[in-house]
């Protein structure tokens, strides 16, 4: 073993040690940690706006919108529901079972692992993590190593403010996050791609260890027929949802849009003045955009468009910016659907926009891919919108706007099919790191005998009327007025 492999084995020991001692399951050790992260965000605000800002390039405000006030709203309702989510919740009892007590436990899972993404690298491993927390569980958290200031902030923070003997912070690339594959949790909660959500669950699936895998994919945008005025607020949103939250390097960021071919130029234009307004119309001095996390990325980016066939589809931006790692807010019209853009997760600004002769084709086209994260709808039909309910699968639907559906506690958000499963914020969060344990316990004042041999006939009526509640039935066979 060599010295790093020391310290994680270390480390892993003393957070299941710190579990079995029992310290985290009370109330009061649950609160004090989400008010040492609500202190802790508080304090640091301009620390984290400054490594924000270094490593993505992001504003003030996007940071503040997309990670900082997303943390402070999730602590705050983490806080003031706590005392109810840990209550015991009471359910009905078979009346065969009279007289019984029956309640539901919600006990901390144990030892839990999660590993984050650089996108929103404070939201995406300090969000979970209030979740693990208000739950009782102990916790190794390995941010992404793409997003190095922001792991090494964590790791070096996170000490100060929290109980570390219970909260680890562990840094690291794919190698680091594989050896702590290899033990044996008792949840791992994975926000990343597809291909790696599948080695996770396939690491898991050897100590049979539950996963929540927050993956990605293609969200699409099926644009409808709108009055101007509506119209002027919904390309401000489909350009925030594409450019205005990490360039489009978010899960679920508008991926592309679908419209009819009769619609598809004015909308283009009103794309391209929002786009000015938002971002300036000088290529080389673009503001208020993040930059593409690396060179990796960046030259991704560009090879899903430097394909001819797709690079003749341009109809807005397109250039580049090598020394920033900046690209230019980009739309293209009809790319071919068989190219990689129509085919892989774009996860940066380019948007293409594919046309059709009917709205509603839209949906057998969403139909034909995987299940997306996201799916957003900018329509005034009521029949529409109900077809896109009823016929289409996604993690979450949100109508006449985007990305807003993430900062909503009441609304679960996760992912279906390959976006992922299981699903976290609020209550959902605090579910995702439980075991629901049901709890029943009998006296022994009374026997109910027909659960028990010899068996007869008035033994099988009496069965029929306990499992279905009818107390009236049952008077009535006692008082042999019913004949079984
Ligand atoms: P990624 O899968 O490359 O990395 C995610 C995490 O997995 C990182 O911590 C990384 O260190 C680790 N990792 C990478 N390769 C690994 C391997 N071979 N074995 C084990 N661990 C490995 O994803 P990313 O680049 O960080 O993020 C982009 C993807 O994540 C996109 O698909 C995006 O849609 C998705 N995403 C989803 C959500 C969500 O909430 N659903 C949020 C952000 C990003």
């Amino acid at each position: 073993m060599d010295n790093d492999q020391v310290i994680l084995q270390q480390s892993v020991d003393e957070i299941r040690h710190t579990f079995k001692s029992g310290v985290t399951r009370s109330v009061e050790w649950r609160k004090t940690q989400l008010r040492a992260i609500r202190k802790l965000v508080d304090e640091k605000e301009d620390v984290i706006f400054k490594i924000l800002q270094t490593e993505l390039g992001k504003h003030s405000v996007e940071s503040y919108r997309d990670e900082i006030g997303v943390i402070k709203k999730s602590v705050d309702h983490a806080l003031s529901s706590i005392d109810q989510w840990m209550s015991p919740k009471k359910g009905r009892l078979p009346l065969l079972f009279f007289p019984a007590s029956r309640k539901i436990l919600s006990e901390p899972l144990g030892v839990v692992l999660i590993v984050g993404s650089w996108n929103f690298p404070i939201t995406l491993t300090l969000d979970p993590l209030i979740g693990a927390i208000s739950a009782g569980n102990t916790v190794v958290l390995k941010p992404s190593e793409l997003a190095p200031n922001c792991a090494s902030f964590l790791a070096n923070i996170l000490p100060v403010y929290l109980d570390s003997k219970a909260i680890k912070v562990i840094e690291g690339g794919p190698e680091v996050s594989n050896q702590l594959l290899q033990y044996k949790w008792d949840k791992i909660f994975f926000t990343g791609s597809t291909k790696v959500g599948k080695i996770v669950m396939a690491a898991a699936a050897k100590h049979l260890t539950p996963v929540t895998l927050e993956l990605g994919g293609k969200s699409p945008v099926i644009f409808d027929s709108l009055p101007v005025s509506d119209m002027k607020v919904a390309t401000k949103r489909i350009a925030g949802g594409k450019w205005g939250s990490c360039s489009g390097q978010c899960c679920i960021g508008v991926d592309y849009l679908l419209v009819e071919q009769k619609f598809a130029s004015t909308l283009i234009e009103q794309l391209k003045k929002t786009i000015s307004k938002f971002y300036g119309d000088d290529v080389k001095n673009l503001r208020n955009l993040t930059k593409i996390v690396n060179k990796f990325h960046f030259d991704r980016l560009r090879n899903l468009l430097e394909v001819p066939a797709v690079a003749k589809c341009i109809v807005h931006g397109g250039s580049f910016d090598d020394t920033n790692l900046l690209i230019e807010p980009t739309i293209l019209l009809n790319p071919p659907l068989d190219a990689d853009i129509m085919n892989e997760e774009i996860f940066g600004p380019l948007l293409p926009i594919i046309t059709m002769e009917n709205i509603e084709e839209s949906i057998d086209f969403i139909n034909s891919k995987p299940k997306p994260l996201a799916l957003y709808a900018f329509t005034k039909n009521e029949n529409l919108k109900k077809r896109i309910l009823d016929e289409t699968s996604s993690g979450s639907v949100t109508f006449s706007d985007t990305l807003v559906q993430f900062v909503c506690d009441d609304l679960p958000f996760g992912g279906v099919g390959q976006s992922g499963f299981g699903k976290y914020h609020g209550k959902y969060s605090f579910d995702t790191f439980s075991h629901e344990k049901a709890v029943l316990e009998r006296t022994f004042y009374f026997e109910l005998e027909p659960r028990h041999p010899p068996w007869n006939d008035f033994k099988l009526e009496f069965l029929r009327l306990a499992y279905s509640y009818n107390y009236v039935g049952l008077v009535l066979l006692l008082l042999g007025l019913k004949k079984p």
